[in-house]
């Protein structure tokens, strides 16, 4: 994977345990924390030496910094009650070309290694293993692999495998063709086919710089550092990717990933001790000290700032095709690793731009010269010296001065006015809140957060110390109330050190990269022989008959199905009213928050306003209510919660496929001592809303049409998999409507509309039914101390809201009821939409996108969650994706990414992800069934399916989540445990009936949707519709 890191603010977020938990832990004498709290500086542990032991009560942790005595590798544990242990191994990669070596060496040390010979272990043991975490990610300066799990002997096993893999890899010349480049006949069997480039990160990285974001994210780094590893695009440029060599590769290995250039980081409440031991014995006690020189020297100041244009091609979906231009303006900020300095700027950038309070929201996004602000806002911490950019995206040509002067302008107003106080009240608030939320995946938050200084020799306990930098910042605020406004000057004003990056389409772009790379390629061809060619062929069938050989992967270790808990532990939530409307409660430790949910249904919304529903959510929270106007709305809300928000939700029935709920789910956090701001926030909203400010309005829908049009080469296959379930189930229609393409472009139809009086008409319509207290159903999460201060504070806003509940008739007569309590038939209820008579229809629609790679999905209809079968095509589905399609369609076909699925709703999907292939992919979908059917799989690839289907089932959920299933779906723990032994019963005998009687062709009820670049073969097809 190549990561971009951009984040204004870096989460971090605190995990802690359901109820269970602790009381396991109450029965050990002492807690992992105290524990490494006893650790004393020098002392000698595995050929480690203890350097530095510190508690951080922020985020309930004890860190313990230790360094490799051999090798000097970096060392960082972080223990905390928490199971869910991570660990995380990182490298500083510095390349100084763009062939791509960081991010192809990520892919091929994955390939097998001295201990674990077998191809691909890596992903081998996402099926051996109960791991809740497991990728490898590079960065524009370090490569990290992370993984996590909650199983102590799993989290050994993993630990092995990475070590063997980072350490010790086989680096096959096979392994470099494979993920990196290649020459290859196009159809590898047939040696007078033409030759063409291939190869996983080549395609990868054409997949991700057809994304005009991405793009000019890279383009701008390059530019702001052109002086040493940031000019280069450590990813790969895909045309540079054919200059590697395997060599050059091998040789990057030995020099990079070395411990004297590691940094190894464990989170968790397994004990340090055994993990040292087994780095130690398994990797680092065979190594002896190097001098890496990866470090990144400071980029030189530029005396005058720069200005540069890249191009880009143009968007077919973008709301306004006259405004495609990007414009951002970006300046060099200090090194990351002082950090109270990196936190004041972050803090900054915040106040500056985020937020319709902020100055250059004010000025740049409310005159709607833009779309939205450039894919590039903000801080950005994730190189040496950090960077601030500032710009708009969807911009026209001609105002780019006006952009220019608007910039400069903004920032001299922000050092004459300064901010107002309660802006910066509200941020730290809202770092407040981030400390003591408390979400899944808090080692893997954490590993991110220290990753970029400490890579660059910051201190990473410094980091974790966050309550410090607040109560420093508060300091020097008191000392100098003009602190901001002078680090606003010297950092903007007056930095020389400046670059303005214009980004706009050019018609013939695509032509353009086509052309470029068939010159590569030409230019490869020629310096071939035959001999050359004959070998290339050769290697070819040689690369496809590894690709299609059984696996051994014995030398893997592996847990076994008995290692899976047996049932799964109960969330105890408990039933009541407030105001007439049912509300369940569930205590958990929540750390001082409480989360409040409420879910309205749409039944009574006239069916031609449904496609309103996705806009009716996405402004309702952010136009003005009651007293207040949209800014002072923003700043209360920032003030008191940890956000409002509203969505739109399709909950499939668990026992009748043609049956679901249509519904939106508010949704909203605070802290205790907020509670009753926060609902009054929401009588406001529920008892008078703003809607008819058409400025604003015309901002939000351009926001959003924007952020819909972007996030499609990003989240392709999700639109495919929408698309092609759409007439296969009655909620696949809605969700096409809420969530698909047809939603991406009602959107570009509304920002297009220069008149937007009809929404205005709209909304309060739409507001009529869906908050509504009798369609309404709510969940409160909080401590056991709150709760009743939460039903207390429940029930006065159903109080205030009293009028707005008004009994009406359902649109659709076709409605059942199911109780919210299975236990109690006669209690309340929720109502769902129920289509018996419903008639699927197999469809095959194409959309043609202006990126070089496609998304290809075709879905099935099979049955419903609480059905005898839907456990065994769960395993199926997994047991496909890991034996057969992964081969099929990454190895073999070059995707980035394919499998199948089966989800809740009914249907079972196949999808690729970033695939140069288009309807060959559907028949590598064909040949997997066919494989299932054919029943030649073992034992071990059914419990290895198992396993990773349960490592899904048991990861854990966050305490302000616990009880969701039940409240959203109806979905209660008996089912759950129903559901978990069913998946356990599953065996061959039922794979294969399974892929029998619903995914052979005849017996199958299917869609089919592609989007991806012209394609002549698809065209000639009438059986497809093109979009
Ligand atoms: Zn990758």
């Amino acid at each position: 994977m190549f990561r971009q890191t951009k984040t204004a603010l870096q989460k971090l977020r605190c995990v802690r345990f359901n109820g269970q938990q602790q009381q396991t832990w109450r029965l050990k004498s002492i807690s992992a924390r105290e524990k490494a709290l006893q650790y004393q500086p020098e002392q000698k542990i595995h050929g480690f030496t203890v350097r530095e032991v510190v508690a951080v009560p922020d985020l309930c942790l004890t860190a313990v910094k230790l360094t490799h005595d051999k090798t000097g590798a970096q060392y960082l544990h972080a223990a905390r009650d928490d199971s869910d242990n991570l660990f995380s191994v990182q490298f500083r990669t510095t390349p100084m070309d763009s062939t791509g070596v960081p991010h192809i060496l990520e892919h091929t040390v994955l390939c097998g290694s001295e201990k674990y010979p077998c191809r691909d272990p890596f992903f081998k043991m996402l099926n051996r293993s109960l791991s809740t975490f497991m990728n490898a990610f590079t960065a524009s300066d370090f490569t990290m692999y992370p993984f996590s799990t909650q199983n102590g002997k799993d989290f050994q096993n993993l630990l092995s495998v990475y070590l063997d893999a980072v350490f010790f890899p086989c680096l096959r010349e096979q392994d470099f063709w494979q993920e990196g480049w290649r020459l290859e006949n196009e159809n590898p069997t047939d040696p007078s086919s033409s030759l063409v480039f291939k190869g996983v990160v080549f395609n990868e990285m054409k997949g991700v710089f057809s994304d005009n974001e991405r793009l000019y994210a890279q383009h701008l780094q390059n530019k702001l550092y052109p002086d040493h590893t940031y000019a280069v695009v450590s990813g790969g440029e895909p045309l540079a990717i054919p200059d590697l060599t395997w060599e050059q590769l091998k040789q990057f290995h030995a020099t990079h990933y070395h411990p004297s250039n590691a940094r190894f980081f464990t989170y968790g409440d397994l004990p340090l001790e055994s993990h040292l031991q087994q780095i130690q014995e398994e990797a680092l006690c065979k190594f002896e000290r190097i001098n890496p020189s990866t470090a990144v020297p400071p980029q030189p100041h530029w005396d005058s700032p720069r200005e540069a244009h890249v191009t880009c091609s143009p968007d077919a979906l973008a709301p306004d095709q006259s405004k495609q231009n990007t414009l951002c303006v970006s300046y060099l900020l200090g090194d990351i690793t002082d950090t109270f300095e990196g936190f004041t700027l972050s803090l900054l950038s915040s106040l500056m731009v985020s937020g319709p309070n902020s100055p250059f929201y004010k000025a740049l996004i409310e005159p709607k010269i833009g779309s939205d602000f450039s894919s590039v806002v903000g801080y950005d911490g994730s190189t040496k010296e950090a960077s601030f950019s500032i710009g708009l995206q969807g911009m026209a040509e001609e105002d780019t001065e006006r952009v220019k002067h608007i910039i400069s302008q903004t920032i001299e107003d922000v050092i004459k006015n300064g901010f107002e106080e309660e802006r910066i009240e509200a941020l730290l608030h809202r770092i407040e809140i981030q400390m003591k939320h408390q979400s899944t995946n808090f080692g893997l938050s954490l590993a991110s957060h220290v990753a970029s200084s400490w890579n660059h020799n910051g201190d990473p306990v410094e980091l974790l110390n966050i309550s410090d930098s607040v109560s420093k910042f508060r300091q020097a605020l008191k000392e100098n109330p003009c602190f901001l406004q002078e680090k606003v000057k010297s950092f903007f004003k007056d930095n020389t050190h400046r670059l303005t990056l214009k980004m706009s389409p050019d018609e013939a772009y695509l032509k353009k990269q086509a052309e470029a790379e068939e010159k590569k390629l030409q230019e490869k061809i020629q310096l071939l022989t035959d001999a050359d060619k004959k070998e290339i062929y050769e290697k070819g069938l040689e690369l496809l008959a590894a690709q299609s050989q059984v696996q051994d992967a014995s030398s893997l270790p592996a847990l076994q199905v008995s290692d899976i808990e047996p049932t799964i532990p109960i969330t105890p939530v408990q039933m009541g009213t407030a105001g007439g409307v049912p509300v369940q409660y569930c205590e958990q430790p929540t750390n001082g928050l409480v989360y409040f949910r409420a879910m309205c249904n749409l039944n009574t919304l006239p069916e031609d306003l449904r496609v309103y529903v996705p806009l009716f959510c996405s402004v309702v929270t952010k136009m003005g209510c009651g007293a207040l106007d949209y800014r002072q709305q923003a700043q209360q809300m920032e003030l008191r919660t940890g956000g409002m928000s509203v969505s739109s939700q399709v909950v499939p029935d668990s026992t009748q496929i043609d049956t679901f709920e249509q519904g939106v789910l508010l949704f909203s956090s605070c802290l205790e001592r907020n509670l009753p701001h926060m609902f009054q926030l929401w009588s406001d909203i529920f008892n008078s809303p703003h809607f008819d400010d058409e400025e604003r309005l015309r901002v939000l829908v351009m926001m959003s049409a924007q952020e819909l049009a972007n996030g499609i080469s990003y989240s392709g296959h999700m639109y495919a998999v929408t698309r092609a379930s759409r007439h296969l189930t009655p909620a696949g229609g809605l969700q096409e409507t809420l969530g698909g393409m047809e939603q991406v472009k009602f959107m570009k139809r509304m920002a297009e509309t220069p008149d937007l009086v009809h929404v205005i008409r709209t909304l309060p319509r739409i507001k009529k039914h869906l908050l509504n207290p009798d369609n309404m159903r709510c969940a409160i999460n909080a401590t056991p101390q709150k709760m009743s201060d939460s039903a207390a504070e429940l029930e006065t806003f159903m109080k205030d809201v009293a009028e707005n509940k008004k009994e009406r008739k359902p649109v659709r007569t076709s409605i059942i009821k199911k109780p919210l309590d299975p236990l109690e038939v006669s209690g309340p209820s929720r109502s769902l939409i129920t289509e018996p008579d419903f008639q699927p229809c197999q469809m095959k629609t194409f959309f043609q996108m202006p990126f070089p790679v496609n998304f290809v999905s075709e879905c099935i209809r099979t049955v419903p969650f609480c059905h005898q079968d839907f456990a065994s095509l769960c395993i199926l589905a997994r047991m496909m994706t890991a034996k057969f399609l992964h081969g099929e369609i990454r190895e073999k076909g070059g995707a980035y990414g394919g499998g199948a699925k089966m989800g809740g709703s009914g249907v079972f999907s196949f999808y690729s992800y970033r695939d140069p292939n288009s309807v060959q992919t559907l028949s590598a979908f064909h040949k997997g069934v066919e494989w299932a059917k054919s029943g030649q799989f073992s034992q071990q690839d059914v419990d290895e399916a198992k396993l990773s289907v349960f490592s899904a089932v048991d990861s854990p959920v966050a305490p302000s989540d616990k009880g969701m299933g039940r409240f959203l779906s109806g979905i209660t723990d008996e089912m759950k445990q129903s559901h978990r032994e069913k998946l356990f019963a599953v065996d061959q005998k039922s794979l294969v009936d399974v892929a029998e009687r619903y995914l052979s062709a005849g017996q199958r009820t299917c869609g089919v949707a592609i989007l991806g670049p012209e394609n002549d073969t698809i065209k000639k097809d009438p059986s497809w519709i093109l979009k």
